[in-house]
């Protein structure tokens, strides 16, 4: 059997994981252990055309004007 552990520990219990990455929620814990960025090392990411991506931390980032160019399944794509 796996043990998953996430230290942050965000106070609300019916949040979701998505939900708690999205805002980088922790609790009290977090000062000792850090937030949830710090447990996230990549994530599968639907688009809102069904397309999706796995992104891994530090892979991509923005250039200058705030766009980010994806490698998709489907190919390639700007947001
Ligand atoms: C009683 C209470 C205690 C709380 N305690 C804490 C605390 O200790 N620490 C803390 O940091 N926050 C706390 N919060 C705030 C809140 O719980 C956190 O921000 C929590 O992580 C939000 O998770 P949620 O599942 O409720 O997300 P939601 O409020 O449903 O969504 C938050 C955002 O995430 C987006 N989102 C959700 N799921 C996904 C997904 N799968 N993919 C992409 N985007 C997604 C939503 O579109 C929205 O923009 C508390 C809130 C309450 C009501």
């Amino acid at each position: 059997m796996q043990t998953w552990m996430y230290p942050p520990d965000p106070t609300e219990k019916n949040a979701s994981i998505g939900g708690n990455i999205s805002t980088n929620a922790s609790g009290g814990r977090g000062f000792k252990f850090g937030t949830t960025r710090d447990y996230v090392k990549a994530l599968k990411v639907i688009f809102s055309d069904g397309s999706s991506s796995f992104i891994e931390r530090g892979k991509y980032f923005a250039d200058k004007n705030g766009k980010i160019v994806f490698d998709t399944y489907a190919g390639k794509k700007n947001i």
